[in-house]
């Protein structure tokens, strides 16, 4: 169990997700990512192994713009600690991160290559992504598909997940690993704990255990 943070707000939001990772870094990780959409709708990824210092670098050498943004400190399950096995992973339209496991990861990932569908790592996270991505490519608008896929998952979860064209959306859900969701001033954060976003934010909703959440910088509704 690592960490997560989001945020969509109406400035840059890669030092409150790169702060966000520092203060989950007591929960222990092997590798650090984030994702940011720029105001052009582009995704821009970085991964690294090892510290979160080393993403901060990476962060500094390669300027990150954009609003709307997830975070990830991960501590290997699923797949060897590596660059291509660390969080975001991609599928199509949506980018996304996860703490937890998908118990049924193998037979959802079997249905998903039976579509065509290709797989960059070993993760049992990946198939999260393809599913969501799968039901979007079907015409589910973004929570309903988000609902369905969430329904296909056994194990644990905590998810922040972006979709390409919704860029100022971002969802998340928990079930058995924790999520918290940070109001700010015309901004919202998401965190695995208080902690995570407490530099920013005191007011504080705590997801119950099968909650979702749609989250833009104006609220969060959550179901
Ligand atoms: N099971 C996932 C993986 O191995 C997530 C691990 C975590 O909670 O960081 O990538």
């Amino acid at each position: 169990m690592c960490g997560i943070v989001g945020a969509v707000a109406q400035r840059d939001v890669v030092d409150i997700l790169v702060e966000g990772l520092r203060r989950l870094e007591y929960r222990g990780y092997d590798s650090a990512g984030v994702a940011v959409v720029s105001p052009t709708g582009e995704l821009q990824r970085i991964r690294r192994l090892g510290k979160v210092k080393e993403l901060s670098d990476a962060v500094k050498l390669n300027p990150t713009v954009g609003g709307t943004g997830i975070a990830h400190t991960r501590w290997a399950t699923h797949g060897a600690p590596t660059t291509e096995n660390a969080h975001p992973h991609k599928a199509g339209r949506v980018t996304l991160v996860h703490n937890g496991i998908i118990e049924n990861f193998a037979e959802l990932k079997a249905e998903m290559e039976a579509e065509g569908r290709v797989f960059e790592s070993q993760t049992d996270t990946e198939v999260v992504a393809h599913l969501l991505d799968h039901k979007l490519t079907a015409g589910l608008a973004p929570l309903d598909a988000f609902k369905a896929t969430l329904d296909r998952l056994t194990g644990a979860y905590a998810l922040a997940v972006l979709i390409e064209d919704e860029d100022e959306l971002i969802l998340g859900a928990r079930r058995g690993s924790p999520l918290v969701v940070g109001w700010g001033e015309g901004e919202m954060y998401l965190g695995s704990d208080a902690l995570a976003v407490g530099p920013f934010t005191q007011k504080i909703s705590y997801l119950e255990e099968g909650d979702y959440v749609a989250m833009t910088r104006l609220g969060a509704q959550m179901f």
